[in-house]
């Protein structure tokens, strides 16, 4: 018996609305995509909901979704998926927050969420001010570490006893307003404690920041001072069993940005780094694709994930996604073109809808294919958000994709006798 393998293409958001300037057609309906409408010729297709009709996934709990993980069981939260991803050590008693630089006035009035986008340069810079501080005057609160990621992005990890995840944002989430307070949200002495930690960290790296020589510098060059660190999203890593476990598989990912990532690596998948992927529109979508032709030779479950097609409709820009998604199907050209297809099963679809006209993520179903050996064809030729409607996969849920794709590799058990 030949053992079967798969690889799934996630373009992020790329399902999207009809789309005025678009005739009435969707971004996926205009690209020029052959390899992708090939792929959904030869195989089958249907519409998957992925947490559930009319839920607009966050891209944390519909990667946990496609993976097969009842979301509502699991899910604990963004921020401890975000620092796994970006490489930080996380215990399961760890709390992890999603954090900007952003700039505050004399009256915590936040100006600027994003501290002007500041560069990694002086990010990394004032991070590294704000773990000096901590190391120097260490809060008794337990082991803190905040790092930089990318530009106005960071995480901080609080570690220790007794913490919670039942508390708010400080993050006002929009400009004009004032800071937030954290704030418990159950009754419990440790969401209340939780609440304190936050808001003295935040007020002892203002401190740290405000007067800092990177932002001096900064104001001189009229850009907005980093001097706040804003926190959202908290999370602890959710107790999944890893896909080894479940499905007796050795998976990877193909990811580059961290969240993604971070589901990956708590999923128990191996995370195959790859030169020029990126998580713009810049990225190398073929690299990708040729890294996991490679990877199949250790691997038989293939996860690669591509970005920038959600960042198009956050931005509203169609002729930008219609761009990135042919970029996917230059992937799966690639893909199509190399993998061995009698014990190959190849998978695309995406995360989410992202709706260029809401800009935000949304509730409709997306559209997925999977072609390879012994998969049940239908009719349809082309893959978009109505055609595949049509096809012979009918409306699932997220966590249904990986048993069915799990069946094809011959990894799923009877039920019953
Ligand atoms: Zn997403």
């Amino acid at each position: 018996m030949i053992s079967v393998k798969a690889v799934l293409v996630v373009a992020d958001g790329m399902a999207d609305v009809p789309l005025h300037n678009l005739e009435g057609k969707t971004p996926l309906e205009v690209a020029q995509k052959p390899s992708i409408d090939q792929l959904t010729s030869d195989g089958i297709c249907g519409m998957i909901n992925v947490i559930a009709p009319g839920v607009p996934p966050g891209s944390d709990t519909a990667h946990l979704a496609l993976l097969g993980y009842e979301v509502e069981e699991v899910y604990s939260g963004r921020g401890a998926l975000e620092a796994i991803g970006s490489e930080i050590d996380i215990l399961p008693t760890d709390l992890a927050f999603r954090c900007n630089f952003a700039t505050v006035d004399d009256n915590f009035k936040v100006i600027d969420r994003r501290a002007g986008r500041i560069d990694n340069e002086d990010a990394t810079e004032l991070a590294q001010a704000i773990s000096n501080s901590l190391r120097e005057d260490p809060p008794d609160v337990g082991n803190v570490l905040f790092k930089n990621t990318i530009e106005h992005r960071s995480i901080l990890r609080i570690g220790g006893p007794n913490l919670s995840v039942m508390v708010s944002d400080t993050d006002p989430h929009q400009a004009g307003v004032r800071l937030l307070e954290a704030r418990p949200l159950d009754r419990s002495q440790e969401a209340k404690e939780t609440a304190d930690i936050l808001n003295t960290l935040t007020q002892r790296f203002h401190k740290v920041l405000r007067n800092h020589p990177v932002n001096e510098k900064r104001r001189k060059k009229d850009q907005p001072a980093a001097n706040i660190v804003l926190c959202r999203g908290v999370g602890q890593l959710p107790e999944i069993d890893p896909l080894p476990l479940t499905y007796g598989i050795n998976p990877a990912a193909i990811a580059a940005v961290p969240l993604v990532k971070g589901v990956c690596k708590t999923a128990g998948m191996r995370l195959i780094p790859v030169k020029g992927a990126t998580g713009t529109y810049e990225t190398n979508t073929v690299a990708k694709a040729r890294a996991a032709v490679n990877a199949l030779k250790l691997h038989d479950f293939i996860l690669i994930h591509i970005k920038a097609t959600d960042l198009a409709s956050h931005d509203y820009k169609p002729q930008k996604k219609i761009k990135m998604i042919e970029k996917v199907d230059a992937a799966v050209a690639h893909l199509l073109k190399n993998i061995d297809r009698d014990e190959t099963v190849l998978a695309v679809t995406a995360d989410h809808t992202t709706s260029s006209v809401k800009r935000q993520h949304s509730g409709e179903p997306v559209p997925v294919s999977i072609t390879g050996p012994c998969v049940r064809n239908d009719d349809v030729k082309k893959f978009g958000e109505r055609t595949c409607a049509k096809g012979g996969l009918g409306h699932i849920r997220g966590v249904d994709l990986m048993p069915i794709l799990m069946n094809l590799l011959g990894k799923t058990e009877k039920a019953g006798s």
